[in-house]
Order: C-alpha cells, then sequence, then structure tokens
C-alpha cells in the first residue's frame, strides 16, 4: 500500500512539473510571436513613405521626414530644389564645371547617386550624367508641370527631386540626365571609404 502511494505522490508530482514546463514554452512562444509583429509593423510603417507619382503609381522610399525635418537639415535652397522640386539657375550651379574624379550623394541622405565617369559636358547649364551610379540609385517618374512632358529624377534613398532625364545624351546610353548641383553633394575618390 506505501508503495503504491509513493508512485502516486511520484507521479502527481511528475505531472504538474510537467504541465509548469508546457506553460513556460507557451509564454516564450507568446513572447517570440509578439516580437515578430514588432518588427513587421517597423517594417511596415514607420520606416517607409509613399508617395503618388504623376502617373499614379505610389513609390515608396527608406528615408520618411517631414517638410519640417527637412527644413531643419537642409538650406533653404536645398530644401526648395529637393523637397519642392525647384530647379537653381543654368549656369550657377557649384557642379557645372567640375572635373573632379569622385561620387556625387544625395545632398539630402548621402546616398550615392552619379560617379564622374558618368558626367560629361553637355552645355546645359547644369551638371549632367549619362547614367547614374548604378540603375537603382535614382528612380524616374513622369512630369506634367511648368506646361512640359518631362521625366522627374529623384533619389531612390528618400525621394529627394534632383532633376530631369532627357533622350538627347551620349554614348552609350543616349541619357542626359540633367541634375541641379544644390542636390547634389561631391566626395572625392580618395576619401569614399569613410
Ligand atoms: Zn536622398
Amino acid at each position: 500500500m506505501k508503495h503504491i502511494h509513493i508512485v502516486m505522490i511520484g507521479l502527481l508530482i511528475a505531472g504538474t512539473s510537467c504541465q509548469a514546463q508546457e506553460q513556460k514554452q507557451e509564454q516564450a512562444q507568446i513572447q517570440e510571436e509578439n516580437c515578430g509583429d514588432e518588427l513587421m509593423l517597423a517594417k511596415d510603417g514607420s520606416s517607409v513613405s509613399t508617395v503618388k507619382s504623376a502617373s499614379g503609381e505610389s513609390m515608396s522610399f527608406a528615408i520618411d521626414k517631414n517638410n519640417d525635418e527637412w527644413k531643419n537639415e537642409l538650406s533653404p535652397e536645398e530644401f526648395r530644389v529637393l523637397r519642392e522640386k525647384g530647379t537653381e539657375v543654368a549656369y550657377t550651379g557649384k557642379y557645372y564645371k567640375f572635373d573632379k574624379d569622385g561620387v556625387y550623394r544625395c545632398a539630402g541622405c548621402g546616398h550615392t547617386l552619379f560617379t564622374s565617369t558618368e558626367k560629361y559636358h553637355s552645355g546645359s547649364g547644369w551638371p549632367s550624367f549619362y547614367a547614374p551610379a548604378e540603375e537603382e540609385t535614382v528612380v524616374t517618374q513622369r512630369d506634367e508641370s511648368h506646361g512640359m512632358v518631362r521625366v522627374e529624377v529623384m533619389c531612390a534613398n528618400c525621394g529627394g527631386h534632383l532633376g530631369h532625364v532627357f533622350e538627347d545624351g551620349p554614348r552609350p546610353t543616349g541619357l542626359r540626365y540633367c541634375i541641379n548641383s544644390v542636390s547634389l553633394e561631391f566626395k572625392e575618390e580618395s576619401d569614399n571609404e569613410e
């Protein structure tokens, strides 16, 4: 009889401790799932902004700042060109007559956009490139402002306005990326690594 009692108690203890372990595991799983949800929300919500392009398709950019934040970071002229799609006066930009070797980054977010390799003198009055640094560094959209139909070029990282692209460029692409100096920040080749 004593033996049976001991065995019963033993089973009971084993049973309850098993249950406790299961509960712990369940809690851990719930916590993991919550973490996953939070990550999803951050990905879908706060870090990506969406704008409507002229053609109606929506574009999203990794850098999402409101106009007040941009105003704090940019000079008035940078804000006018990058965020309000302005244009610098022809022949006045700092990179119009400029031939150093290096990369041109976005003045808004630092994203590499163009390199000196693709820069050429178009005579248009603005820095001109026949191609971006990489195909995906810029995005384009149809622009029907000012009574013209043009293709606007924007930074693929922050959506900042850079200029327009025309089909009268040199080989090998036949394209002319007509870009505002104000939208660019030049970095010489030697200090690329930092
Ligand atoms: Zn940018």
